[in-house]
């Protein structure tokens, strides 16, 4: 009898187990069983010739009508035809090279016969299906019955493993199956009325009718979700037995003279989510929290207030941002924000003061010297940096804190190399850009705390979103182009946002044939820029800015662009996270239809952060009815950024939805589908976490604790090591 760790050559045979192994990788008694029907063919199909499509999977019960054998002309070889009828119409089967297959297929003979639909000469056939005849006054029902089943099911197969032979396969090594060990908690299966493993995987394959086929992919889809579930808790459960610096506010410390020189008041999403953080800092583990927001909802001053935290007990928090653009920016809204808190040192600096230090790439030799020396020493207790932070001559006198922004962007590595500069296991926030929804946030971040931002600050007047059909009314962008022209007479300025830097990076844009043959490209930021500085927006300050540009130049370009001394920014989407202009007012998007709906929304997120209203214009060439389109409607619909990530990810595949992130656990994952198996990730988290706080290390659970042993060995060390 077989076990599921057990090698199929020992049950099927050399030559089967090697098929099988070429064809899916399939090792073991186990992989074959987890290689699951995608659908399952009912008898009642089984017989009507006349209504096969192309393409269809098929069994059918047919008699034997005529056969021939003939020589293939001017090759070798033969080809036996054999017609079968099932009286709604005849089917031709073709056989190469097996005329002897004629003795078996006699006129007359009944038999079940199995394949893949195809198309020759315009006629319907099966080539080289698989067949079982029916002895002469044998059961014809008792034969379907053992060949087909009552539900037949239907594989992912090849050509050379059709889905009926990893049919027999199955019931092989079901037939050999020994008792099969459930690792899932008596307590846990019973309160969701599942199956046992073990008759789940014979009802998936074999099933008695299709609610047994139900129960048992219900079950198994659990079995996904709860065993990755388990495997975040547990490693969240770990990183609670870290020993980690606490680091508790102090009254009459630097966050308190922030707090008292804030501008505006917190919103009650940042009240609450900076508690919540404020009393992670303190325990004497590493906090490891994502913080996602809707656009605009202020998660830089919560993460602010975090890294003041733990300056005031004596620490440093680094600032991991994904571009040079958006370090710059956060450099110059903490010294803003911070006045002369940020100080520290000079003479008019209060006792509380502390520096604060950028590094990135670019930045000149002076420059990078002192920085590096005030991280070292202490003296800088908030370091700004890009991917530059984590070089190997980067020191820190005593890192607390780390803060990845629009953490995306970077890898699980990038995040390891910066912990390895602290003393003791660091304090970690992470921050996103783009909500996700609940679920997927707790299939891919399971292994962190989630903070919400939903709220924007008050006096945020929403954004008007407009798609703009170049195709069904050009003059519309004129009608763009001169929108721009008042906001800035009014005194606001505005972002152009084109997807290309220059023209010749790809095929020309869908909406350049509005400007004449003369003009190649407007879909660039190097043709547009000129183009609009000299025609529709003559007299308007126009600066480009793109990822080719210098930091220097990028750099200059953000601060005249905050600093009012630019009206319009042309840009690529560099500007896409993070930046704020608040007095920035409208965006036009050239070619939309190029952008993802979660990027057109974080893009359109630029405008309409101050008190005046926002307007985004997305222009399109892209017909009314196509996908694109419906696309481009959903962001001017709605302000949902949740919402909005759901089409997005809805349109995805699985393995994209969960992020690379995910890989190692992504074979894992068949059946269970993020954004469809919403409940069942709930129910699966809930008992994950009853699980372990019944028995945090799995040791009253040894089945569950050796099955997760070895997922966490097939998975990438890279998965575990996330967080
Ligand atoms: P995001 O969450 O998109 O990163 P930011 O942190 O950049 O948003 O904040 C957007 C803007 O809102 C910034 O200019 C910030 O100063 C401002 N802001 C943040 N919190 C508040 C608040 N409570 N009241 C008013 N303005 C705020
Ligand atoms: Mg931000």
């Amino acid at each position: 009898m077989a076990k599921l760790d057990h090698r199929l050559v020992d049950v099927l045979g050399d030559r089967t187990a090697k098929v099988l192994y070429d064809a899916f990788a399939i090792k073991t008694v186990g992989d074959l069983l987890h290689h699951y029907p995608r659908r399952y063919m009912v008898r009642g199909e089984l017989s009507d010739i006349a209504e096969l499509k192309e393409g269809d999977e098929v069994t059918i019960l047919a008699e034997v009508f005529a056969s021939t054998t003939r020589q293939i002309r001017g090759r070798k070889g033969s080809i036996l035809e054999v017609i079968v009828t099932d009286g709604s119409d005849k089917l031709s089967l073709t056989f190469f090279n097996q005329a002897w297959r004629e003795k078996e297929l006699k006129v007359g003979a009944q038999g079940l016969f199995a394949g893949k639909v195809g198309l020759f000469n315009k006629k319907k056939q099966l080539a080289h299906p698989d067949y079982q005849m029916i002895a002469d006054g044998s059961d014809v029902d008792n034969a379907v019955d053992k060949f087909a089943g009552k539900y037949l099911p239907v594989y992912s197969a090849t050509s050379k493993l059709p889905s009926w032979k990893i049919t027999q396969c199955m019931e092989m090594a079901i037939a050999s199956l020994d008792e099969v060990e459930d690792y899932l908690p008596d307590e846990v299966r019973n309160a969701h009325n599942f199956p046992t493993l073990q008759q789940a995987l014979v009802q998936l394959h074999t099933p008695a009718d299709l609610d047994h086929a139900d129960a048992a992919r219900e079950r198994l889809t659990f079995d996904e979700a709860f065993l990755l579930q388990l495997m975040l808790v547990l490693r969240k459960a770990q990183l609670r037995k870290l020993d980690s610096v606490s680091r508790k506010t102090k009254s009459g410390g630097i966050l308190e003279a922030f707090d008292a020189a804030l501008p505006f008041e917190l919103t009650g999403g940042q009240k609450n989510i900076t508690a919540e953080i404020e009393n992670d800092l303190a325990q004497s583990h590493p906090m490891h929290r994502l913080l996602q927001g809707e656009v605009g909802s202020g998660k830089t001053i919560v993460a602010l207030r975090a890294m003041l935290a733990v300056v005031d007990s004596g620490g440093q928090a680094a600032l991991l941002a994904p571009t040079e653009v958006l370090a710059a920016q956060h450099l110059r809204t903490f010294e803003k924000l911070l006045g002369p808190l940020a100080h520290g040192g000079m003479l008019d600096a209060p006792t509380t003061a502390t520096q604060v230090a950028l590094i990135t790439g670019s930045q000149n030799a002076a420059a990078r010297k002192s920085a590096l020396s005030l991280a070292a020493s202490g003296e800088a207790g908030i370091i700004i940096g890009t991917h530059a932070l984590l070089g190997e001559k980067i020191e820190f006198s005593d890192l607390g804190l780390i803060v990845v922004d629009e953490q995306h962007r970077f890898g699980v590595e990038q995040r390891d190399a910066l912990k390895e500069k602290a003393v003791k296991p660091p304090h970690l926030l992470v921050m996103t850009a783009t909500p996700i929804p609940r679920t997927v946030a707790m299939t891919v971040f399971g292994d962190l705390d989630v903070s919400t931002l939903r709220e924007l600050p008050l006096g945020r007047s929403p954004i008007t979103t407009h798609v703009i059909s170049v195709l069904e009314k050009p003059a519309f962008l004129d009608r763009a182009w001169a929108r721009i022209s008042e906001e800035v007479a009014q005194g606001y300025q505005a972002y152009v946002v084109a997807p290309r830097i220059s023209a010749s990076e790809n095929e020309n844009s869908d909406i350049d044939f509005l400007f004449g043959e003369e003009s190649k490209d407007i879909s660039s930021v190097e043709e547009l820029a000129p183009r609009l500085a000299g025609e529709a927006l003559a007299g308007l300050r126009v600066a480009d800015l793109h990822g080719r540009q210098s930091a220097e130049v990028k750099d200059a370009t953000m601060r005249a662009f905050a600093a009012g001394e630019i009206d319009v920014l042309v840009s690529t989407t560099v500007i896409e996270v993070g930046v704020d202009v608040a007095n920035a007012t409208v965006m036009v998007v050239m070619d939309a239809d190029r952008f993802g709906v979660s990027q057109l929304h974080q893009l359109r997120g630029r405008v309409g952060r101050g008190t005046s209203p926002g307007l985004c214009l997305l222009v399109t060439n892209s017909p009314p009815d196509s996908p694109a389109r419906a696309r481009l409607d959903a962001v001017a619909e709605t302000l949902d950024g949740f919402e909005l990530s759901r089409i997005d990810l809805e349109q995805r595949r699985e393995g994209d939805v969960l992020g690379a992130s995910q890989s190692g656990t992504r074979s894992h994952l068949r059946l269970l589908r993020v954004l469809r198996d919403e409940e069942l990730i709930e129910r699966a988290r809930a008992d994950a976490e009853g699980i372990i706080s019944a028995s945090p290390d799995l040791s009253s659970y040894p089945g569950l604790a050796q099955e997760i042993a070895q997922l966490a060995k097939d998975a990438s060390t890279d998965y575990l090591d996330k967080g």
